[in-house]
């Protein structure tokens, strides 16, 4: 008998006439919009949504349910999945940007084209004494597993190497065209390598 039933365009409940008038007085319907503004945010957990509006887990779970949303445990893994994108680290935004697929493993490593890739941070270093002192860029070889690091320069590019050309503790070089010779511990041919992204193999998609 439709006649007999009500729609709540709040809570977006289909109620008996009867039913309805006690809804509307309920904490669900006064709270309703507020409710369900929380379950549209996946990190706020069923439990903590009880808490706030003074119900049971329980019948969060079940109003979660009726407006249609996702398991408490499905909503806690986006949160989590949300949460390890934010946090990651700029090379592998800059990668997905770029088309490439990203696995990540932690915040700092992941693997793309199955390759094994960590970023590091690279930073300035004064070499030399007096008038042949100079600045340039200090790296540390990470003591992690890679196939490929990539070290965030201060003006945001990335040198990016193979393990095979790793083979130092730590090592300095000038990111700028320079008269400059290098020095024994300072390699200028690293130059090539920043932004070198054809290291990491094919994009799955070519750039928007
Ligand atoms: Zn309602």
């Amino acid at each position: 008998m439709p006649n007999s039933m009500r729609y709540c365009q709040t809570c977006r409940f289909e109620l008996s006439k009867r039913g309805f008038k006690r809804h509307t007085l309920s904490v669900v319907h006064r709270k309703g919009k507020l409710i369900r503004a929380m379950l549209e945010r996946d990190c706020i957990t069923h439990a903590e949504i009880a808490r706030r509006i003074g119900l049971t887990r329980e019948r969060v779970r079940q109003l979660a349910q009726v407006m249609g949303f996702a398991t408490g445990r499905s909503r806690h893994a986006i949160c989590r999945m949300e949460r390890r994108r934010k946090e990651m680290a700029e090379f592998f935004v800059e990668a997905q940007k770029r088309g490439f697929a990203v696995e990540l493993l932690g915040k700092k490593s992941a693997y793309i084209n199955g390759k094994l890739c960590i970023q590091r941070q690279a930073c300035w270093h004064d070499v030399g004494r007096g008038e042949y002192k100079y600045t340039c860029l200090s790296i540390r070889r990470p003591s992690a597993k890679f196939d490929i690091c990539a070290w965030k320069l201060p003006d945001g590019r990335f040198l990016i190497l193979p393990k095979k050309l790793t083979g130092f503790t730590q090592t300095t070089f000038n990111p700028e065209e320079s008269d400059r010779l290098g020095t024994n511990s300072s390699s200028h041919y690293y130059r090539d390598y920043v932004e070198r992204w054809s290291l990491l193999g094919r994009p799955r998609r070519a750039r928007g």
